[in-house]
């Protein structure tokens, strides 16, 4: 055991199964170990380091704001707060506002509470129930676990949980779910932890339709398909739909801890209905501001296309030629996942692409799961595939 495993073993709380392989610098899609060994990150520390590990642009204006301003307080102005929620807005389409937090969970706890006062407010009895869906993810919270439709997270050693969330199987499922209690849908337009699983457009198309006419909401949960993973800057793009409540996270700091909850309910909180002590501090929007900076040349100049198209051709090439390993290749833009016949291969599969140096994730329970950088090189696509190649061949 190294000296740094033993370490973390004494003093960090172990609620992750780590590897001990010790990174100590990154360049775009590339990572290397303490001995310098190079690997391939096809996972971007789960759909995180959106313009690649220490992406120049990035560093630099990190560096710039630190040295001039990191925090001060949400009592006061923050001017990169201010425009990079102007820039999202602008980009997502839509006419909304936006609440800042630090991660995906406590954007999820803030669409939540927005719910929870819309259906305190806007009808003659009480709403708050959210119905969301099996396989999703929400997070790690005590109400977002619970919004967490995988029963098997809800564990009895952190209950009790707070009442107001109900699961269905399917979004066909949702309408008969809704009662007098309901107050909006909650759903990841592509689930990502339960598996890259992308619903059908039409589906969500009416769903949406019927909420609205309903006066319910719809929460996306955009934590990892947002900021330009699937294509679009936003899922909601690419289904065209208009959802009420959006959350963001991942992708949007490129590694610097940023969430965000909008709403196209402009005017639900008041002073001291909601807040952070870090969220939207000077340095995390200006990480934000220049994430989008860049990812947005990217998607104009059709270079993120390219690259999406590379990838996938490669996967459906792999998927199609291998259906001893695979069902099937999906996913849309750069979260994407291969079907594995069953569990043991897709942990074999994770194990021999390391030795390989090539980092995979694995999502649901037979999916290996890609979600590069959406900066990455042609090179680097092509070096990480022959490498997951021959982690193939020596299965
Ligand atoms: C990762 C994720 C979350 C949780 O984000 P944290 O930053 O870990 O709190 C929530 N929803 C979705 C869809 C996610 O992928």
């Amino acid at each position: 055991m190294s000296e740094l495993e033993k370490i973390d073993k004494d003093y960090v709380l172990s609620s992750y199964a780590r590897d001990y392989t010790n990174f100590v610098k990154g360049r775009g899609a590339k990572l290397y170990d303490e001995n310098n060994q190079e690997y391939i990150d096809f996972a971007s520390g789960i759909g995180v380091s959106s313009v690649g590990h220490a992406n120049p642009k990035l560093s630099r204006a990190i560096c710039e704001q630190a040295s001039s301003l990191i925090h001060i307080s949400n009592l006061q102005v923050i001017e990169p707060q201010a425009i990079l929620a102007k820039r999202v807005v602008e980009l997502s389409g839509y006419d909304m506002r936006c609440f800042f937090a630090n991660s995906g969970a406590e954007a999820n706890e803030a669409g939540l509470k927005i719910a929870r006062k819309y259906g305190e407010r806007n009808f003659d009895s009480k709403r708050y129930k959210v119905i969301t869906l099996k396989h999703s993810f929400h997070g790690r919270t005590i109400t977002t676990v619970k919004a967490t439709g995988q029963k098997e997270m809800h564990k009895a050693d952190f209950s009790p949980y707070p009442d107001g969330f109900a699961y269905v199987d399917s979004i066909d499922a949702i309408y008969e779910a809704i009662d007098d209690k309901c107050v909006a849908v909650m759903i990841e337009l592509v689930q990502g932890e339960g598996g890259v699983e992308p619903f059908d457009k039409a589906e969500i198309q009416e769903l949406a339709k019927f909420l609205r006419s309903k006066d319910l909401l719809l929460i996306v949960d955009e934590v990892q398909t947002g900021v330009y993973r699937t294509g679009k800057f936003l899922a909601s793009n690419l289904y065209e739909i208009e959802p009420d409540i959006i959350t963001l996270a991942k992708g949007l700091g490129g590694g610097v801890p940023i969430g965000v909850a909008m709403t196209r309910l402009k005017d639900i909180f008041q002073a001291g209905d909601h807040g952070s002590t870090f969220g939207g501090n000077y340095l995390s929007t200006r990480a934000g501001l220049t994430v989008l900076e860049i990812l947005e040349s990217e998607a104009q100049s059709e270079a993120l296309t390219q690259r999406i198209e590379l990838f996938s051709n490669y996967l459906d090439k792999i998927s199609n030629s291998l259906p001893e390993y695979f069902t099937k290749s999906v996913g849309v833009g750069l979260m994407r996942g291969l079907r594995c016949v069953d569990s043991q291969i897709q942990s074999a599969i994770l194990k021999e692409a390391f030795r390989q140096k090539l980092i995979l994730l694995k999502a649901g329970r037979n999916t290996v799961r890609f979600l590069p950088p959406l900066t990455i090189t042609k090179d680097e696509i092509d070096e990480g595939f022959k490498r997951f190649e021959k982690a193939l061949a020596l299965l």
